[in-house]
């Protein structure tokens, strides 16, 4: 790790960093003066999201699957393990390599990070939790997942890398953190990825009716990517362990999520109530105490500021398609 007067850190390898939050992550990194690898296969993630930070000196974008043993040159001092399929979309396509990339993935970037004595955070998820019987979310609860259910690809690769950190820290010493971050958005999120708040912009824009699903009365709690970031990297530059939640605490029903963007998108488009995902939670809220009393973080953007700056950005760049299976 830097000195005080300089970055925190000099060399971070983020994975998934060409991914929605990874690339934001890189690039907040980078602003910080820290150099960056990321590695990534872009099965999910796209060029496009690091093309602006290609040029730099400073960044370095290594092509390759986390699953497999992968090499950095230079030795970092931090390690964002951010490689995963992370949308039920993706998720449900590619079940196997989701599987891999939270065990053998999470368990190569632990190899990287020991190999040079770097803090690692593990990208965790408020997915754990499951279908949650306690309301809101705090981090000593330990969720209720169906392990056999669609989403357990995801939930459980998210659990078993959990555990897998948490048994590298004490059996190797590695420096470790988790962050369990819950339900983020922002610009660089694809349209077709079928997560709510992209979903319903692409739609509200396309002037397509907005694709509620049940009766939209499940809640989520959106958080705005640049918060998530700040939360990320503070927990990163901190000693704790975790798991810690990063998420924002006000929750918002799905139905009200979709007729807000028809107002701040000014379109016309109607509502159209379509069938449920299996074990799709109906409630997800993150108790962040613990993240406001160590890291002293908590969310800033306020949602009607966050919800413009996405609109404005799918304005400007259009819903990238998704896509095409690679595995
Ligand atoms: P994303 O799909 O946009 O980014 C994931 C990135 O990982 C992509 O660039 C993808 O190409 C890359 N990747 C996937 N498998 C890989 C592999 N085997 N090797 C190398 N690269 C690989 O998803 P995101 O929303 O940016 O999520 C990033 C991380 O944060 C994920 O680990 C996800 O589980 C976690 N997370 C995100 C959210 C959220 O709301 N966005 C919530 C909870 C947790």
């Amino acid at each position: 790790m830097a000195t005080s007067s300089g970055p925190r850190w000099e060399h971070a390898v983020v994975t998934g960093g060409a991914g929605f939050v990874g690339s934001h992550l890189c690039a907040a990194l980078l602003d910080e003066g820290v150099a960056v690898t990321c590695v990534d296969d872009f099965s999910t993630g796209r060029r496009e999201n690091v093309s602006a930070l290609l040029g730099r000196p400073d960044f370095a974008l290594l092509e390759a699957n986390v699953s497999e043993p992968f090499h950095v040159d230079r030795p970092p001092d931090l390690v964002l393990h951010f490689a995963s399929p992370a949308s039920p979309a993706d998720y449900l396509r590619l079940p196997l390599h989701t599987l891999e990339v939270g065990s053998l993935g999470t368990r190569n970037a632990l190899g990287v990070a020991h190999g040079s004595g770097a803090r690692f955070v593990l990208a965790s998820t408020s997915e754990v939790y499951g279908d949650p019987q306690e309301h809101p979310q705090n981090e000593r609860y330990w969720g209720n997942v169906n392990p056999v259910g669609p989403r357990s690809v995801y939930d459980e690769a998210k659990r078993f890398g959990e555990a897998l950190t948490t048994a590298e820290a004490s059996a190797h010493g590695t420096d470790t953190a988790i962050v369990r971050l819950f339900n983020t958005y922002g610009p660089r999120m694809r349209g077709y990825d079928g997560r709510a708040v992209p979903t319903f912009i692409r739609q509200a824009l396309a002037g397509e009716p907005l694709t509620v699903t049940g009766d939209g009365l499940q809640t989520r709690s959106l958080c705005y990517v640049d918060d998530t970031v700040r939360g990320i990297l503070a927990t990163a530059a901190h000693t704790m362990r975790g798991p810690v939640n990063l998420g924002n605490p006000t929750e918002i029903t799905m139905l009200d999520l979709a007729r807000w963007i028809v107002e701040l998108t000014g379109s016309r488009s109607e509502i159209r109530f379509i069938e449920r995902p299996t074990d799709d939670p109906a409630v997800r809220c993150p108790d962040i105490t613990l993240a406001r009393d160590k890291l002293q973080w908590e969310p800033v953007v306020q949602a009607e500021e966050g919800l413009r700056r996405t609109i404005a950005w799918f304005r400007e760049h259009g819903a990238a398609e998704s896509p095409a299976p690679r595995l």
